[in-house]
């Protein structure tokens, strides 16, 4: 029997259920003894019955039904499940700032993730190469921040073609009442104050330096970020955030936070007053401090930040109304942040990024990962883990096809961890599943990667890494790294 992901209790028995063309199906409330997500659905000669701890439990039930009447076309058999999740966040990310996808295309990944039950689509809306959503406020954002002169991300595939596209807000709402039918919340990204190039492109003024640059046309780190001295940019922040909080109307909201090098604060005297104002030793402090000032405004919308791991180099990040999301960190500061007990969302790129090539995070790597036994996590620690997501970064993703390849069939093993925990064990049996789900989707009209390439020979591992190699590495990504990398060392003080 193919199932994802797999629920925690089985019980096949002796006889099957035969229907005409649906079956009949019998939902129960049971809040006094189901959790939240949890269901049992009860197969038997009476027919089904879908008993869930709310509404989303008794969805998950039907999920899994749908799922056995894909297995067993026609007739169900008899058969106890009882379930319920290890996360109660499970997420997938999707950027479409570096490239954009369409209202349907984000629909049918939300449809092929719905298959798995996750539960949470952070939208990464903002970023260098483009600004994507529809503001009112400040309209050059969107009038100026979501185009880009052309496309360079890689050496081979550049594109001198205008690159313009963003959502309008009813296209949004459109997409977060979508998710809602399927019980999936939305967490849109706007990230500060790196990785803005696009906002300072439409408003100089918020930079340091405050001079005219354009929006990017290729990938990387950039060192134009917003000034934090500058009461202007506070404005503009707001001013996004509440936009986004009318059309996104969950309880998380992510404000980035990630790669921002602070060498034009370090310059600029606005941003050093500020530092010395609030008496912080670095620039890192203040970084921080930018990152509480914005959970505080969420906070008094009823909203709940999440920012990425790179935040919490200055020490200060304030664990009140904020949570971590970990992708990458050379020393222990989200470890340390779940060990004191503040909750973090493992998103770590390796397994987890779903734009790394097979041959880097394969599918048995994601599926034997374990999030809450990761390095130097204490019993405090691993429970401090409330969930996982994987994100599709899309510099080297330009449409959907490569999108849905990418995500599929890797999503499926993170859907399984999301939900199991990760103790999975039974690899081979979750490959012959793999491939039935694959024809699934395929059905529903979403690509997925061929066995090709997620079993891949040694021969295809070298060549998927040698292509990739290919499109990311150029002399100037070289020495940006490199100057990154001293930047971050040295915390932009020196
Ligand atoms: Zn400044």
């Amino acid at each position: 029997m193919h199932l994802i992901p797999t629920p925690r209790k089985i019980e096949i028995k002796s006889g099957f259920y035969y229907f005409e063309e649906k079956p009949e199906i019998k939902k129960e409330i049971k809040h006094s003894f189901l959790t939240d997500e949890g269901y049992r659905l009860t197969i038997d000669e009476n027919g089904v019955l879908i008993e869930g701890g709310s509404e989303k439990g008794v969805y998950y039930g039907e999920i899994t039904l749908k799922q056995l009447m894909h297995n067993y076309r026609g007739l169900l058999p008899y058969i106890y499940i009882s379930d319920e999740p290890e996360f109660s966040y499970r997420g997938f990310m999707i950027d479409s700032s570096r490239h954009f996808f369409t209202v349907e295309e984000i629909k049918k990944m939300i449809d092929a993730c719905a298959v798995f039950k996750f539960n949470k689509f952070h939208f990464h809306l903002t970023d260098d190469q483009g600004f994507r959503f529809e503001m009112k406020e400040y309209p050059l954002l969107t009038e100026i921040g979501s185009k880009r002169r052309a496309s360079e991300f890689s050496r081979e595939e550049n594109d001198d073609e205008e690159y313009a596209y963003f959502y309008t807000k009813d296209e949004l709402k459109e997409i977060v009442e979508y998710c809602h039918e399927r019980y999936i919340e939305v967490i849109p990204e706007f990230d500060i104050p790196g990785h803005t190039t696009s906002l300072i492109a439409a408003y100089p003024e918020i930079s340091c330096k405050g001079e005219n640059i354009e929006t990017k046309t290729k990938g990387g780190i950039f060192p134009d970020i917003l000034c934090v001295g500058n009461p202007e940019t506070e404005k503009v922040i707001h001013a996004v955030i509440d936009e986004m909080c009318e059309i996104f109307t969950d309880k998380y909201f992510h404000i980035g936070g990630d790669e921002a090098p602070k060498g034009r604060w370090v310059d600029c005297p606005k941003c050093r007053a500020k530092k010395d104002e609030l008496g912080f030793k670095n620039f890192q402090e203040l970084q921080g401090w930018l990152m509480n000032e914005v959970s505080d405004y969420l906070k008094s919308k009823g909203k709940t930040a999440i920012c990425w791991n790179d935040a919490l180099k200055g020490g200060n990040i304030s664990s009140d109304n904020t949570m971590v999301s970990l992708w990458y960190e050379r020393n222990n500061n989200s470890i340390n942040w779940a060990n004191a007990g503040n909750k973090l969302i493992v998103e770590c790129n390796t397994p987890l990024y779903a734009d790394y090539p097979y041959a880097v995070n394969s599918l048995e790597k994601i599926y034997k990962f374990k999030p809450k036994k990761l390095k130097g996590l204490t019993e405090v620690g691993s429970n401090s883990v409330i969930g996982i997501e994987s994100p599709i970064w899309t510099e080297h993703v330009k449409n959907f096809k490569e999108l849905a390849f990418m995500c599929f069939p890797r999503w499926f093993a993170v859907a399984e961890i999301a939900w199991t925990g990760g103790e999975n064990k039974e690899y081979k049996s979750f490959l012959e599943t793999t491939k039935f789900f694959c024809d699934i989707l395929r059905e529903m009209k979403i690509p997925t990667a061929p066995k090709s390439e997620w079993l891949g020979t040694p021969q295809k591992k070298f060549s998927q890494l040698l292509n990739y190699g290919k499109r990311m590495i150029t002399p100037e990504s070289v020495s940006e790294f490199l100057r990154i990398q001293k930047n971050e060392i040295t915390g932009g003080d020196e």
